[in-house]
């Protein structure tokens, strides 16, 4: 049942943002539920289609991270408003990465008068729209995104939103799930929103064709484990509230994997050769559905040599 809740919300996160390579298209979001749990103190984590949201709702009004797609915008605002914390409006709206399934309601936030924040490259990906891929079987053309969509306030390295007693912290890791990621760390309730740099689905979607990189996610989670403090609740890109031993599994899995298909380039095998002798076996508890391990090899491989795919970009 989770596995079948999982995938559904996987597929279906895909599917907007045009990543059907498996027929997710056309979702029916009217039937999709947006279920708000609290993490700590006045921090929340909404989940419905498409990646983890973490709200901080108090007397300043709301901030939110991430806002999953935009039929959903209206459900998702219900659900803020039904904890009965605040009628303020969300007032900042802070994206992780550009993925369609993270900022699908920039538009619809803004139009309501949120101020969008991201990194630079998520504005310059959803202005350009362009291929997200992992340079073998998983790809998808994005289009130009709408100006509504586009974050209002960018940053380079780090920006901090000072709202309801908090100094919420966004920092860019680069060249991990994509070139524009940032973790969001809540520091007064201890909380971090990892983006999709750390995800529960099993292997996880590098995004290689938009600068992201398997040594870019482990040095980013690294980084990340050695900073935090011990007992941080952990928000992933999607899947259930975790802590930072599960980030700490999921870095080493990425370690072990690479330094598996590492080996096998220095031996000169072929892509091919590494999914025929099925050399990520011991791994494949992490093997989804939406990421097999064929999947992954591809993706350890064009990352490891610096292949970005054979797909037309489009300006
Ligand atoms: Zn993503």
């Amino acid at each position: 049942m989770r596995r079948q809740l999982f995938s559904l919300m996987l597929v279906g996160g895909w599917a907007l943002a045009g990543l059907a390579a498996r027929g997710g298209q056309g979702q029916d979001f009217s039937k999709v539920e947006i279920k708000a749990t609290k993490v700590a103190g006045n921090i929340y984590m909404l989940q419905g289609a498409g990646g983890n949201i973490a709200a901080s709702i108090g007397d300043d009004g709301i901030v939110i991270v991430d806002d999953q797609f935009a039929p959903l915008a209206e459900k998702i605002q219900a659900s803020l408003k039904s904890l009965g914390i605040t009628d303020k409006p969300v007032r900042f709206v802070i994206n992780t990465h550009y993925h369609g399934d993270h900022t699908g309601g920039n538009a619809p936030f803004s139009s309501a008068g949120s101020t969008v924040i991201a990194q630079d490259n998520v504005r310059k990906r959803l202005e350009s729209g362009g291929t997200a891929g992992n340079g073998g079987s998983i790809h998808q053309e994005n289009k130009a995104a709408e100006k509504a969509a586009l974050p209002i306030i960018t940053f380079e390295h780090d920006v901090t939103v000072h709202l309801n007693g908090e100094d919420i912290r966004a920092l860019h890791f680069p060249a991990g799930h994509t070139d524009g990621d940032s973790i969001i760390f809540f520091p007064k309730n201890n909380v971090v929103h990892m983006g999709d740099d750390f995800v529960r689905y099993g292997f996880p979607f590098i995004d290689v064709t938009s600068g992201g990189s398997v040594q870019g996610m482990i040095a980013a989670m690294e980084k990340a484990t050695a900073q935090l403090p011990a007992d941080v609740k952990v928000i992933p890109g999607h899947g259930a509230l975790s802590n930072l031993d599960d980030v700490r599994e999921f870095t080493k899995m990425l370690k072990e994997t690479s330094a598996v298909v590492e080996n096998a380039l220095k031996a000169h095998k072929t892509l091919g050769q590494m999914k025929q002798e099925k050399i990520l076996e011991p791994w494949k508890k992490w093997s989804g559905d939406f990421v097999n391990a064929d999947a992954f090899i591809e993706t350890l491989y064009n990352s490891l040599t610096g292949t970005k795919g054979e797909f037309v970009q489009h300006n």
